[in-house]
């Protein structure tokens, strides 16, 4: 009898999941609309020609790997609170903000969900219905009860807002609230300014913890009116977290560059929250990364690979905006029995089809067209090659 005997086999990730199903397909027609990767018109993850520089620069100088710090590099996370809240932002000129360079996203996720969990031990944790998957995983695996907030109205495929209110309004004070600052993943269903201004102030009234988690900045319109949620949380003088990451904006999945962010009412607060945050990451992973932050604040520090990047993602965000449009107008062409406008007012990479699993799972079967059983499919995905076969497909299972 080993010691493994009992174990359990898990079940696959569901989207990491489709990934390796449709690795082993051996159709050439195949495409991925799985995973939530941005890809050129030609298909490849692209590297971008700002981190390329700055990677030449790294190169060149030749620099120790030496331990970071615990909460990594310092540039960085100036880096990441300037994206976040804007250069002349008056909570930074106090002191008000903490940041912490952090593993991606989902590490800044990971050491803020711990860092709560010392912080309020009792509290519930709510996330949208639906939501990235992962939130739940990582706050129940903190130690928290997770619950879902109304969210997503598929009759509107918009918000049901006040359904949200509802639900937010019904939570003890206390608990904390997962808010998507923008594009929504899975739905590209957003708030609305005036919307936010009243999740913001109901969080204050009802002394609600606001975690704000900024996977996409840059996506759906610019880099500032994207960032709008999280400066308005600080205007309206709450204290909340937010975790940011640069895996899309970069293109630098791989490399695990994301960070946390937490808005305390004093600069003595976060200097105590700031050595706490420590604590909690030195027994996560001690401390980061050096190159994927080194590429990142390389770009952000010098004006001309600032404004690269900037360009660069703008074409991104153009191409999604592109393949939008010509999808909703191929399979308007293809005959599908449906109108598929929505799809254009989506934001970000997502986008929320409406396609049931059954749906989905006979453009898997049938076409090699892979997404996820929710129907969502990555927009970013699709290139002037696969657009009329999967426009095609789609309308064929309808
Ligand atoms: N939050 C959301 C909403 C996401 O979609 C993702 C990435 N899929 C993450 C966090 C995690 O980002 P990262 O890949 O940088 O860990």
């Amino acid at each position: 009898m080993s010691l493994f005997s009992n174990v359990e086999l898990a079940p696959r990730d569901p989207i990491l999941g489709l990934n390796e199903a449709y690795n082993a397909d051996s159709r050439t027609t195949k495409v991925n609309l799985g995973v939530g990767v941005y890809f050129t018109d030609d298909g490849k993850i692209p590297l971008l020609r700002a981190v390329q520089a700055a990677e030449k620069q790294m190169m060149e100088k030749s620099a120790a790997r030496g331990y970071l710090a615990i909460e990594g590099i310092a540039a960085y996370n100036q880096g990441v609170q300037n994206l976040l809240f804007g250069k002349d932002s008056a909570i930074l000129t106090a002191g008000r903000v903490v940041t912490a360079q952090a593993v991606g996203g989902t590490g800044a996720l990971k050491i803020g969900a711990d860092f709560l969990k010392r912080l309020v031990p009792n509290a519930t944790v709510a996330i949208s219905d639906p939501s990235w998957e992962n939130h739940r995983g990582i706050f129940e695996s903190a130690g928290f009860p997770v619950q879902n907030y109304t969210y997503y109205d598929p009759e509107t495929r918009g918000v049901n807002f006040a359904g949200m209110v509802k639900s937010l309004e019904a939570l003890p004070a206390k608990s904390v609230v997962l808010l998507h600052a923008c594009c929504h993943n899975p739905t590209g269903a957003d708030l609305t300014t005036a919307q936010w201004q009243q999740v913001a102030a109901l969080c204050k009234a009802k002394d609600l913890i606001p975690f704000l988690d900024m996977a996409y900045q840059g996506f759906a319109d610019s880099i500032d009116e994207d960032g709008a949620a999280v400066r308005l949380f600080a205007d309206a003088g709450l204290c909340f977290f937010v975790s940011s990451s640069f895996s899309k904006s970069f293109s630098l999945y791989g490399e695990r560059v994301g960070a946390l962010s937490i808005v305390t009412e004093s600069k003595d607060e976060s200097t105590r929250v700031m050595s706490q945050l420590k604590r909690v990451i030195r027994t996560n992973y001690s401390n980061p990364a050096i190159h994927g932050g080194t590429v990142v604040a390389t770009v952000l520090n010098d004006p001309e690979l600032r404004a690269m990047w900037e360009q660069e993602l703008a074409e991104m965000r153009d191409r999604i905006k592109l393949m939008r449009n010509t999808l909703v107008s191929k399979l308007a062409e293809a005959g599908a029995k449906r109108d598929f406008g929505f799809v254009n007012d989506q934001r970000g990479m997502f986008s929320y089809s409406g396609l049931t699993a059954d749906q989905v799972e006979r453009l898997r079967a049938e076409f090699g067209i892979y997404a996820v059983s929710t129907g969502r499919i990555c927009v970013a995905a699709l290139n002037s090659k696969n657009i009329d076969g999967v426009a095609k497909a789609v309308a064929s299972v309808l």
